[in-house]
């Protein structure tokens, strides 16, 4: 415990980014309530409740007073699906707040639980099914997205929400409240994308260089993204990914080189005013500046162009497509240039 982190230099061959993914915060947003009703929790720190081997020894308890909640309700989609703090599905909540909701009632059949939803996204094979055994074990599910969350003077919650399919206005009590918190980019990983050059998607997860064709790949030969890493998603499909990326990085060890492409871009020194507009417009981060010099990193240039393309005083030319040779051709086929 008292050991000082230290830096170590390890030569390899392939890299592989599997650092998963941090749970979304409620508190600086006061999202549901969360920070200032202690009977306000993370489905995290419910995980943690009802784990035997947590705080409680398993016994789901409310913070506030250690009684045992007999209505626990579940908020779905929080830090998710909403524009104004991050847009995307993190697909793995629906699943475990059905498993939580099953769990509770497994252990206490008198506990009423309810989930409050957008949409249950419960596709793969026996999701469904989980998803339809919850509704059979009698946990209700209304459809609405809530707004305020306040305290009663019995101490209990009372959530406000719209049940969407009746049209109805709701006042929910409920002696607990369980947050369904998505993911967001794990710390570290804007640092991580700009030290390995490789991409984020929009999203802020690491992009692959194509969904269906090289999900685990990157813009990097060598350099390969798993898990929730690459966008939230659940523990078979990490380990799903986990798999199809060692197997392409074993690729590269096996053989013990790397193909680099033959139309890659250079730099002719003498017309380079050193503007760096071609560091920014290269997509595969393969130009620096050294010493107040224009370098291309061959073995992660591409040959896409679009260096050449950019450079207004001509000092990119490419391998194979040189300006003399590209001339040449227009020559030939329109007789001038
Ligand atoms: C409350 C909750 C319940 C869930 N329940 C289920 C469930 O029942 N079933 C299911 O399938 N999925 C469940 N999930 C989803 C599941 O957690 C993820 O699918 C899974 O953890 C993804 O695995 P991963 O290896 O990609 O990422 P992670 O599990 O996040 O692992 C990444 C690891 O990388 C480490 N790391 C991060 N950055 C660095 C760095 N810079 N250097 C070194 N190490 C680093 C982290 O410390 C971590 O150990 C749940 C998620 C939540 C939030
Ligand atoms: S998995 Fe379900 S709870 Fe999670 S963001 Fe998607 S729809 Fe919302
Ligand atoms: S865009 Fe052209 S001139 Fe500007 S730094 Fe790059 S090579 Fe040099
Ligand atoms: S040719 Fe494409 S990949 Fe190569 S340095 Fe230029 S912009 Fe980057």
């Amino acid at each position: 415990m008292d050991d000082e982190g230290e830096s170590i230099h390890v030569k390899v061959g392939t890299i592989i980014v599997a650092t998963g993914y941090d749970n979304f915060d409620p508190e600086p947003l006061g999202l549901y309530g969360y920070g200032r009703y202690d009977d306000v929790i993370t489905a995290m720190e419910f995980e943690r409740l009802i784990n035997a081997s947590g705080p409680t020894g398993g016994k789901v308890v409310r913070p506030s007073d250690c009684k045992y909640p007999k209505h626990i309700t579940f908020i779905q989609c929080v830090g998710s699906r909403d524009l104004g703090i991050n847009p995307y599905c993190s697909s793995y909540c629906c699943m475990y707040a059905l498993k939580n909701a099953q769990l509770i009632r497994e252990k206490y059949p008198d506990a009423h639980v309810c989930i409050l939803y957008m949409d249950i996204r419960s596709p793969y094979r026996g999701y469904e099914e989980f998803y339809r055994r919850a509704r059979e074990l009698g946990i209700t599910f209304i459809r609405g997205k809530p707004g305020d969350v306040e305290k009663n003077e019995k101490g209990n919650l009372v959530v406000r929400v719209e049940d969407t399919l009746r049209g109805k206005m709701l006042n929910l009590e409920t002696e607990l409240l369980v947050l369904s918190i998505g993911a967001v980019p794990s710390r570290g990983t804007k640092e991580m994308s700009s030290a390995l050059k490789i991409p984020l998607a929009p999203d802020g997860f690491f992009a692959e260089v194509h969904p269906k064709l090289k999900p685990v790949d990157t813009t990097v030969d060598g350099i390969f993204i798993c898990g929730v890493a690459q966008g939230p998603k659940e523990i078979p499909y990490s380990i799903s990914q986990a798999s199809a990326a060692a197997a392409r990085a074993a690729r590269f060890l096996i053989s013990g080189k790397a193909k680099t492409e033959a139309i890659t871009s250079f730099v002719s020194s003498d017309f380079c005013i050193r503007c760096g507009i071609c560091i920014d417009t290269c997509p595969y981060q393969a130009i620096r500046m050294v010493d107040g010099k224009i370098e291309i990193m061959e073995a992660l240039c591409k040959g896409c162009g679009t260096c050449v393309a950019s450079c207004n005083s001509g000092a990119l030319e490419q391998r194979h497509f040189l300006f003399s040779q590209a001339s040449e051709q227009i020559k030939n086929v329109f007789g001038y240039v």
